[in-house]
């Protein structure tokens, strides 16, 4: 059962949130020539924003910034001069990490939790590991540092991130970029604007050089311009596998150089001589951490036959003590879903589940009546032909298999298009290295979920896109 706790909200007294944006190019919020689209609260649904929608001839004049400031300032900056704007940056994003998790949990309808805890903390923590990078280029790449390599930037990135870590995401872009000595044009998801206009604003606090960071609002069409400029030297896109194709055909036949972050279908695995307790954590974090909206979600849990009946009821009895809510309320551990498309997408594919034979369960929750709301739903009795299994949610809807023994484990494990990250659970360290050697996932957790560090590469296999992100890996997609 759930305890009732008193209401323990966020004050939002701390952020400023303007009535309209306009783009941020060349160092200044400029009024765009296109039109201008509204960002809402997913949890209340309540207008927070108007934001600039950037058309083609505003993709032009940033990118045109972009390559002014690359040549005549950043790319001839030292690596040391670099790396302290960069540490700056970090300072400033920590000193006013309040007001950046506050601003984002409106924004997108995720736990203060885990943007106070999570999301802002890891922001801080790459600019940090990459302004420590700026001036060791040498060492970035395999083999170099002893025979006096000299690893150029690019040019100008043409960013484009996705809606469910707005912040992190924009982090994971620019601060290997700049470290690098590239320039960046990058465009915010259309539901989530707000902290890069506010990380635009840190920009101008921290004195960075103007053209460095544009910031262009909009959505797929702006994202479609920005790709496709001819001044853009390289593209790093998050998102879906859709959009990504779409990315890599634009870009074929020029000499862009390109990274694609795009969706996964992870499976989680539980032996049966795994630490019960720990792993039914490892799942609930799998799946319901930022109402499933991880890439890296662990979606599928494939359980050992033995145990299935015990993991399935005592997972249950975590989920009833999850509590859906206010985002800004510091007890809440699953928020609001990020926009009316993708609640309405979660809930198809969930029929769809249901239709198709699978057990489904949640817990009793009271939903609020305005916004966007889906509890958190497990599928028993799920096989490989079903859509639930194959198809990515990226909702707080988890999909229950079985196996018998570590073969049949890896088989279904792999039977995926996509390979962004997998988990396993059990007491055996032989087994967890054999595992990880069978997984075709880029990421490979074992006896935990969910754990990111600026210093370890992130990336998928086959549809869940290609290069690394993060690490000294994630230096290589920025310079030649
Ligand atoms: P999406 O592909 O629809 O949108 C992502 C971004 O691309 C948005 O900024 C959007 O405006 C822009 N965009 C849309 N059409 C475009 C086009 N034709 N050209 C250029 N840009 C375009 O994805 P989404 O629904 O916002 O995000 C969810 C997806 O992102 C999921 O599939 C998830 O797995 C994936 N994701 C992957 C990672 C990773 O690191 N692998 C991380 C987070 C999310």
């Amino acid at each position: 059962m759930t305890f009732e706790y008193a209401p323990a909200p966020e004050s939002r007294a701390i952020v400023d949130i303007k009535p309209s944006y306009g783009l941020f190019i060349d160092g200044e919020f400029v009024d765009g020539h296109g039109k201008s689209f509204k960002s809402i609260s997913p949890s209340t649904e309540e207008v927070l924003a108007e934001v600039a929608e950037a058309n083609d001839a505003d993709v032009d004049v940033a990118v045109k910034a972009a390559r002014r400031a690359y040549t005549r300032v950043w790319s001839k900056m030292s690596g040391a001069e670099r790396g302290k704007y960069l540490f700056r940056i970090a300072r400033i994003i920590q000193e006013r990490a309040r007001e950046f998790a506050v601003l984002e949990s409106i924004d997108n309808g995720k736990p203060i939790k885990e943007t106070r805890d999570v999301d802002i903390p890891l922001v801080a923590a790459h600019f940090f590991y990459y302004a420590g990078w700026a001036d060791k280029l040498a060492y970035a790449l395999p083999g170099n540092g002893n025979n006096g390599a000299d690893p150029q930037p690019l040019g100008v990135a043409g960013q484009v991130i996705p809606w469910n870590f707005p912040l992190l995401m924009l982090a994971w872009k620019i601060a290997p970029a700049l470290a690098c000595g590239n320039t960046v044009v990058l465009k915010p998801a259309e539901t989530t604007p707000l902290t890069a206009l506010l990380f635009a604003e840190v920009c101008q606090q921290a004195d960075l050089p103007a053209g460095v960071v544009n910031i262009l609002t909009g959505a797929g069409e702006t994202g479609r311009a920005i790709v496709a400029h001819p001044g853009v030297d390289k593209v790093a896109f998050t998102g879906s596998t859709d959009v990504g194709r779409a990315i890599a055909k634009s870009v074929a036949g020029t000499d862009k150089r390109v990274t694609l972050e795009l969706g996964g279908k992870a499976a989680n695995i539980v032996f049966d001589d795994a630490p019960l307790d720990q792993a039914i954590e490892g799942i609930v974090n799998g799946i319901f951490f930022n109402q499933g909206h991880v890439c890296c979600a662990g979606s599928r849990l494939l359980v050992q036959e033995s145990v299935a009946d015990e993991v399935i009821a005592t997972l249950k009895r975590r989920m009833k003590t999850l509590r859906v809510g206010d985002p800004l309320d510091k007890n809440t551990d699953i928020g609001a879903i990020n926009s009316a498309e993708q609640l309405a997408k979660i809930r198809e594919l969930s029929d769809i589940g249901e239709a198709e034979g699978a057990g489904r369960w949640s817990p009793a929750c009271d939903l609020p009546q305005t916004g966007f709301w889906f509890p958190p739903t497990i599928f028993t009795g799920v096989s490989q032909a079903h859509r639930i299994a194959r198809e990515e949610i990226f909702g707080p809807v988890l999909s229950i298999l079985t196996f018998r023994t570590p073969k049949e484990a890896v088989e279904k494990a792999n039977n995926t298009p996509f390979g962004l990250s997998a988990g396993i659970w059990t007491d055996k360290g032989s087994r967890i290295l054999w595992m990880a050697s069978q997984l075709r996932a880029g990421v490979v957790w074992s006896n935990t979920f969910n754990r990111f560090d600026p210093a370890s590469p992130f990336g998928g296999y086959k549809e869940s896109g290609y290069g690394r992100e993060g690490g000294r890996h994630g230096l290589e997609a920025y310079l030649r």
